[in-house]
Formats: structure tokens, C-alpha cells, sequence
């Protein structure tokens, strides 16, 4: 039987929704307005596009949306001191800095500087420990987005054996700790893995957030089991046009989607749920910073 396509668009339209339809009553029960702050830094082509996008669905849901784009040799004691502001002023809720940062940059350092209850990205070290040890936190926009999936599409994972593939601190471990947080039985595969496709074999839910077009073959997966596919590979399509390129994700689209019993397609799965999930984590960063009811469903 075919596979279930998770429909990752249409599901952030709802995530979005119910983002607008809270800001809307925090509004007008507390006069509060949430407000996101993006900084970016230098010129790169892709950051640009996810800048504009993350501005232009802040506003359409409701929510002040604040931009900082300072040159890309800006020192870092003059970035500390912008997200310093940042951090000082009560209209800001959520700050992102755009990462990567150039390489005279210290990212650690940037991100442990963002006040924790404003570090919509989840990636503030204090926001990691509360992840790992099962409290409420800020959390990493695009594991938490696939978590939504998954609860959505099974209900309870509780009991069930997932395979993340991939051990970054931005996708892989916070999506290891989500799972083990929702009582699955939790392997994280990586580089060095042995026997990687006997080890995703055993998955009743694979995430792959490998960076490899196409990695992860039909022949890898338990037949029904869930992929969700974080990759985001650009591919050059000739067929489509000089110059023209194509979207992958991690796993053969084709091959898996004959096997497993629900899957993400790329583009339209993973992708757009981060930017709803990013718009999500600013209005509960604004409820608990006024001591607001949080919006249901939103979170980890
Ligand atoms: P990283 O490059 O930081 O991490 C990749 C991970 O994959 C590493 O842990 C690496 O292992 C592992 N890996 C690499 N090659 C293999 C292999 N042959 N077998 C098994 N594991 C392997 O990538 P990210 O986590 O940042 O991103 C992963 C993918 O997700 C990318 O395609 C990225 O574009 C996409 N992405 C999508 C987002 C979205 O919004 N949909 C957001 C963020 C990322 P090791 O640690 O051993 O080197």
C-alpha cells in the first residue's frame, strides 16, 4: 500500500493558524503584542531569503516583527551589544541570529548570549539542559516541528523504536532527545554507525537529517514505518533548464514512500513547519513573559 504523505505545508497553515488566532487574544485580553527579532549578519544569498520569509510570517500572524542586518564585518563586541539591547527591550520576545555567522564570529558565544527565555532557536546552552533533562524550555524549531508531525500523524510514540539519523545540535540531538521525551526507544545513527541500514531496519520512525541527497534507499526501511525527512539537498535539473535546480531531501523519495507507511516529501514536509514552528516558539516566549496562558498544542 502507498505510503501516507505527511503534507508539512498544509500542516503549517495550521500551526500558523492557531499562532494568529492566540496572538489575536493576547492582544486583546492583555494588550500584549508579541515581537521576533531576527539579526543578521553579512550578505549570504540563502540567509536572506529565510530573513524575509521569517519577517513576512511574523507580521502576517499578527506579531511585531523586528530586523537587524549589520554588515558582515561587523566586530563582536558590536553584535554582543546589539543582542544586549535586544535582550533589554520588553516589545522583543524572541531573538534569532541568523546563523551561519561569518568566521571571525564566535556562534557559541553569540547564541549563549541571548537572554534563554528569548532564545526562540532553542539553541542557548541553558535551553539545551533543560531539553535533556525533561523540562520546560525553549526548543529547536525544526526537531520540534517534526515532533508535531509525528504526534499528529500516531497519536502517543510511546514505546515505539525511532532511528535519527544525523547527531547535530541543531536537528539531530534535540530530535533524539524530543523522542526520548515522548517515551520512544531512541538510536542515533551517524558517520561512524555500523550496519547503518540493519540499524534503521529496526525503526518504526526514521529521521534523517544527514545534509546527503538521497541517502536512505526503500530497502532500508521496515515496511510501514514512519520517514521523516529533514534533508534539504539542492540538486542541478538540467532536464528543467539550463541553470535550474531541484530540492531532495536525505531519503529516496520514491523507493521509501513504497514501503513506509507515512513520509515527508522535500520540498513540503519538514521545511515550512520550521518558519511555523520559529512563530510558535515567539508567542509562548511572550505568554511566559507576561505570564500569559500558553497557546495549546504549540509546544514540546
Ligand atoms: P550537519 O552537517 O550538522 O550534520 C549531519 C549529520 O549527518 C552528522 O551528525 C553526520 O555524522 C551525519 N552523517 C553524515 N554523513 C553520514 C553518513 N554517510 N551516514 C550516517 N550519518 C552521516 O547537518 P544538519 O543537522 O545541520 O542538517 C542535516 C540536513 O537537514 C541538511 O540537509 C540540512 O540542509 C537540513 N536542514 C533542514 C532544515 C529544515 O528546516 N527542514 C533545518 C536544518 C537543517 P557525524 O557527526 O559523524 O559527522
Amino acid at each position: 500500500m502507498a505510503a501516507t504523505v505527511i503534507d508539512g505545508k498544509a500542516f503549517a497553515g495550521t500551526v500558523r493558524e492557531k499562532v494568529a488566532a492566540h496572538v489575536e487574544r493576547i492582544k486583546a485580553e492583555a494588550g500584549v503584542t508579541p515581537g521576533l527579532a531576527v539579526v543578521l549578519v553579512g550578505e549570504d544569498p540563502a540567509s536572506q531569503v529565510y530573513v524575509r520569509s521569517k519577517g513576512k510570517q511574523t507580521a502576517e500572524a499578527g506579531m511585531n516583527s523586528f530586523e537587524h542586518k549589520l554588515d558582515a564585518d561587523t566586530s563582536e563586541a558590536d553584535l554582543l551589544a546589539v543582542v544586549d539591547q535586544l535582550n533589554n527591550d520588553p516589545a522583543v520576545h524572541g531573538i534569532l541570529v541568523q546563523l551561519p555567522l561569518p568566521d571571525h564570529l564566535d556562534s557559541d558565544l553569540v547564541i549563549n548570549s541571548i537572554d534563554p527565555a528569548k532564545d526562540v532557536d532553542g539553541f542557548h546552552i541553558s535551553n539545551v539542559g533543560l531539553l535533556g533533562t525533561g523540562q520546560k524550555s525553549m526548543v529547536p524549531c525544526t526537531p520540534l516541528g517534526c515532533l508535531m508531525m509525528l504526534r499528529d500523524h500516531h497519536g502517543s510514540l510511546s514505546g515505539m523504536n525511532a532511528v535519527v539519523i544525523g547527531r547535530s545540535n541543531i536537528v539531530g540531538k534535540p530530535m533524539a532527545q524530543l523522542l526520548l521525551n515522548d517515551s520512544c526507544t531512541v538510536t542515533i545513527a551517524h558517520s561512524r554507525t555500523a550496519d547503518l541500514p540493519g540499524v534503521v531496519r529496526q525503526a518504526d520512525i526514521v529521521v534523517a537529517a544527514v545534509g546527503r541527497p538521497e541517502m536512505v534507499p526503500g530497502d532500508w526501511i521496515k515496511p510501514g514505518a514512519t520517514v521523516i525527512d529533514v534533508g534539504i539537498n539542492r540538486l542541478d535539473a538540467p532536464e528543467k533548464g539550463e541553470g535550474k535546480t531541484r530540492l531532495v531531501g536525505d531519503v529516496d523519495y520514491d523507493s521509501c514512500a513504497a514501503v513506509a507507511g507515512a513520509i515527508t516529501p522535500v520540498p513540503g514536509g519538514v521545511g515550512p513547519m520550521t518558519i511555523a514552528c520559529l512563530l510558535a516558539n515567539t508567542v509562548t516566549a511572550c505568554c511566559r513573559a507576561n505570564g500569559l496562558e500558553e497557546p495549546e498544542g504549540l509546544t514540546a
